[in-house]
């Protein structure tokens, strides 16, 4: 069995984690749950989309055989009390940005990998620190799910697929590219022989300020295994940024080299 979490209003990025879950197993689990202990923000986790019989049908065509979708009562009864937390890893960038959204995250990943006994789950290299998050966890948990990392899947325009671009004014959605853009100078410079993480930081920066409707959160050049900022970049690197279009956060990454 391969397992597929997701929070639901699925797009072409969950699909292909679904499809190349189908290509490597004989039964697919997609779980929709928008997990209420993820969301540092609550007003986020009331905003979030939820379209349930359409999640289905997009889970069906792309080859899932069995779709769970718990209720918050389910999977957090009466008496639960234990919390999964994972350590230096969770500290930096969405960690520090989003002040318990990775207990969460572990939290309920752990129990779906633990209620789904898969021999592998899939999860979006999107979400870079959560997918190292997730491996650390399982690694030290002993949970013999094989973690598979997909790549990022984005719009036509550059702009990553993600549940929340749906909540971007019109506006908003034609300067969401930017993010991609900043990701690209950034590769650029490195590209062009640039190897101080603060200049390739800079840079993201720069081309971030140019849109007066982004307001940056974070941007990084880290070690792709810990997430410690970088002086030099002497090996693979992480770029990755947060940033916030009104009440609406993006992020996206790109992996150096
Ligand atoms: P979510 O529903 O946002 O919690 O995402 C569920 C899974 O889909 C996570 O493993 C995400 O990393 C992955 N995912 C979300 N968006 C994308 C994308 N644009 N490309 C690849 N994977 C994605």
């Amino acid at each position: 069995m391969g397992l597929v979490p997701t929070m639901g209003a699925l797009h072409e990025g969950h699909t292909s984690l679904i499809r190349k879950a189908h290509s490597e197993n004989a039964t697919v689990l997609v779980s929709i749950f928008v997990n209420p202990r993820q969301f540092n923000d609550s007003s986020d986790f009331e905003a979030y989309p939820r379209d349930e019989a359409a999640d289905v049908r997009v889970c069906g065509a792309a080859g899932a055989n069995l779709v769970f979708i718990p209720s918050v009562e389910e999977i957090y009864p009466d008496g639960f009390q234990t919390t999964v937390r994972v350590g230096a890893l969770t500290e930096p960038l969405e960690g520090a940005a989003r002040p318990g959204h990775f207990e969460g995250v572990t939290t309920v990943v752990a129990i779906l990998l633990t209620l789904a006994g898969a021999e592998r789950a899939y999860f979006g290299q999107k979400d870079a620190q959560q997918l190292l998050v997730i491996r650390r966890m399982a690694g030290d948990l002993g949970i013999a799910t094989k973690i598979v990392a997909c790549p990022i899947v984005r719009e036509p325009d550059g702009l990553a697929m993600s549940s929340r671009n749906m909540r971007l004014t019109a506006a908003q959605r034609a300067a969401a590219p930017i993010l991609r853009r900043a990701l690209s100078a950034a590769r650029a410079r490195y590209d062009a022989g640039e190897r101080d993480a603060e200049v390739l930081r800079a840079s993201m920066r720069i081309t971030l300020s140019a849109e007066p409707l982004v307001a940056p959160e974070y941007v990084s050049c880290a070690d792709p295994d810990t997430l410690r900022e970088l002086e030099r970049v002497a090996g693979p690197a992480l770029l990755s940024m947060a940033v916030r279009f009104g009440a609406v956060r993006l992020i996206d990454n790109e992996p150096l080299p």
